[in-house]
């Protein structure tokens, strides 16, 4: 069966989120979900400007010190939110960017122009008649103030391959690149260094869609595998953007990815064939697979 062909069931019913059931490395955003922050944030407050800075938490800003963060970013204006990989991007409408890397649990939102930090608050940009915190439970983020596009100091945003959905990354291309790199295709996929903005989470959707298993060696693929795989990480990032598109804020930021088909779902119904979930746990990262789908 091409599972290419097979049409992508989308789970539109909104479960309660059970945070017993949530697996940890199932929280980390990824592309599609910086997308579409980007997208919500750059409509709420491009335009706007800083009237106050504040930091409640100085751990996860690095290369600036507190009061250097706060007296730069007075009075910048947002030029716009851009997702970039793994990271999340604010930029300012001279040269100025903040260059954040979530991690598991750096989050945003948007609250009124007043209010109190709790103990999970990193910092706040307050315009007019709001505010944009940033906020992170676990402080394992970073956060980075940058001018001139310099960005040798962001830990793991150099040397990064092209986005996982960039249209210049053509199929042609796409191949080229994976022909240079060795060992299982889901390492590969999830390698920052390969393609950017896919985690665990999304790449075993990818190969589940591609009809791949996680575990096959890349020297193994053939060439209507690699067209299959692209196509599907193409199919599964802008479907599933479509999806988050259609949720608030606050309701992304909760990390529900109950439209996911196989992730976290194990001993659950494959939705493409009706079998078992499988899953493995290796490094502290869970695969789930189909092996009737996936060969
Ligand atoms: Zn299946």
């Amino acid at each position: 069966m091409n599972h290419y062909f097979a049409p992508l069931p989308l789970n539109h019913t909104r479960m309660s989120l059970q945070l017993n059931d949530v697996l940890e490395d199932s929280l980390l955003p990824e592309l599609p979900e910086l997308k579409v922050i980007a997208e919500k944030l750059s409509t709420l407050l491009k335009g706007e400007t800083i009237i106050q800075a504040s930091v409640n938490n100085p751990l996860p800003i690095h290369g600036t010190t507190v009061d250097e963060f706060k007296e730069t970013l007075q009075g910048k204006i947002i030029d716009g939110f851009e997702a970039d990989g793994k990271f999340l991007l604010i930029k300012f409408r001279d040269d100025f960017e903040i260059i954040i890397n979530p991690m598991l649990t750096g989050r945003f939102s948007v609250r009124g122009a007043g209010g109190r930090p709790s103990a999970s608050d990193i910092f706040r940009l307050r315009f007019k008649t709001n505010s944009l915190w940033y906020s992170d439970r676990k402080k394992m983020g970073r956060v980075y103030l940058v001018s001139g596009h310099d960005y040798t100091d962001v830990a793991e945003f150099t040397n990064r391959g092209p986005s996982a959905l960039s249209p210049d990354l053509t199929l042609k291309e796409f191949s080229r690149l994976l022909q240079r790199r060795r060992g299982e295709i889901k390492n590969i996929l999830r390698n920052q260094r390969f393609v950017k903005g896919i985690g665990n989470a999304y790449a075993d959707e990818i190969l589940l869609y591609a009809g791949i298993l996680p575990f096959r060696k890349r020297s193994t693929l053939t060439p209507e595998e690699i067209e299959r795989l692209f196509h599907s990480m193409r199919s599964i990032l802008t479907k599933f953007m479509d999806v988050l598109r259609e949720r608030t804020l606050p309701e992304i930021t909760l990390e529900n990815r109950d439209f996911l088909m196989i992730h976290g779902k194990k001993d659950g119904v494959c939705p493409l064939c009706g079998g078992r979930v499988s899953e493995i746990t290796a490094n502290r990262f869970k695969t789930n697979f189909c092996q009737t789908c996936q060969k």
